[in-house]
């Protein structure tokens, strides 16, 4: 474990633990559990990040030189030493402005364009620490359910990292991705139907099998790996986007994205943090649902159907942290519901005899005004 890091805060119950007693969960409650480091180390980590002088100077080496692979460059403010890193050289991917789309919109729009990792995917961050972590703790097998993308990605690290991959995906994912999947040599379970039924067959086996769980938001690492997202941001602009639009499924990449900021802005790196919106396909969009409604919890969609199968996720398993998120970065669910109650000339967002105007249309919709950037889905 590197240094720096000073264990586990659980996100629901508070708990510390340090990092080798706990491996998925909240030992206590079940709450998803976040790594958590000393502020020493980040405002040591952030000074040679950035020079000493601010935002901006450039991309992160961490404190070993240009020879750190992948999210190497970050392990001081990561649970793993470089040494001990599963690294596929993921990460340092290409922000392109999108020139006709920002004269479009009149603001600045950027890609960061995650299809450059390695399997072509933002969860080639999120497996390079979870799959470190299952070496760490001596797994000889790991496994998921996935729309795809994680599989592949698992199955790439996995055989990094000379372990066994076992992924669950719907029948309906793409051909290329179920091959690219048995191509990394990972072991592949299809599954009739969709995401649910998937993960349904997941939970059957996991408890009975000796396999380490690289399920969204049971490993505390997936989200976590997903703050660098944040740092790599900030260096290529010189300063904070003004907000970050993520393509959501789970929601690794918004909670990370926000974890990042907020490490930054914690040792005076950058002065602001970006507002964060969730982008999700209309067919599939429980957290879009639960943000405009005011609700603390998105309720699973009945009956999901896009070809955007990479983000056909119902129920975001960080679906409730990633509702947070949105709120601390932008107006809160309490505004939403009293602007609803105000609308329906009732105290209740369920409440009143009529149908009250949305507070959400879209004349009332905030939009990012300058530098929204667009990160990988997760
Ligand atoms: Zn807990």
């Amino acid at each position: 474990m590197t240094d720096g890091g000073s264990g586990f805060r659980c996100l629901d119950c508070d708990e510390r633990f340090e990092f080798g007693t706990a491996t998925h969960r909240c030992p206590d409650c079940r709450g998803i559990l976040d790594p958590t480091y000393d502020e020493e180390t980040l405002a040591a980590f952030h000074d040679r990040l950035f020079g000493g002088r601010g935002a901006g100077d450039g991309i992160p080496d961490g404190d070993g030189g240009r020879t750190d692979a992948g999210l190497g460059r970050f392990a001081p403010v990561l649970p793993f030493d470089r040494e001990q890193l599963v690294t596929l050289d993921e990460g340092g991917t290409s922000l392109l402005e999108c020139h006709d789309v920002g004269d479009e919109a009149d603001v600045d729009v950027f890609l960061k364009d995650e299809g450059r990792n390695g399997t072509g995917g933002i969860q080639d961050r999120e497996m390079a620490l979870a799959v470190t972590a299952a070496r760490v703790h001596g797994a000889s097998d790991v496994a998921l359910p996935t729309t795809g993308n994680g599989g592949q990605a698992a199955a790439a690290y996995a055989g990094r990292a000379g372990l066994a991959s076992h992924s669950f995906v719907p029948s309906r994912t793409t051909f290329a991705t179920k091959a690219m999947i048995n191509v990394h040599g990972g072991d592949m379970n299809v599954v009739g139907g969709r995401y649910p039924d998937a993960r349904e067959a997941f939970e059957e086996v996991i408890d009975d099998e000796a396999w380490h769980s690289l399920a969204p938001f049971e490993t505390p690492y997936r989200h976590e790996a997903c703050k660098t997202l944040a740092y790599e941001l900030v260096a290529s602009l010189g300063a904070p986007p003004d907000a970050v639009v993520h393509p959501t499924g789970h929601g690794h990449g918004l909670v990370g994205l926000d974890k990042g900021f907020r490490e930054l802005a914690r040792t005076g790196a950058i002065d602001r943090r970006p507002r964060l919106y969730a982008a999700q396909p209309a067919g599939c969009a429980p957290l879009v649902a639960a943000w405009k409604n005011g609700e603390d919890t998105p309720q699973p969609v009945d009956h999901p159907d896009t070809i955007c199968g990479a983000l056909e996720i119902p129920a975001p398993a960080g679906g409730s942290l990633a509702l947070d998120v949105l709120d601390a970065t932008r107006e809160s669910r309490r505004a939403r519901r009293a602007a609803w109650a105000s609308a329906a000339g009732t105290n209740s967002p369920n409440g009143g005899s009529s149908t009250p105007a949305r507070p959400w249309s879209s004349s009332t919709r905030r939009r990012p005004t300058a530098k929204p950037t667009c990160s990988g889905a997760t």
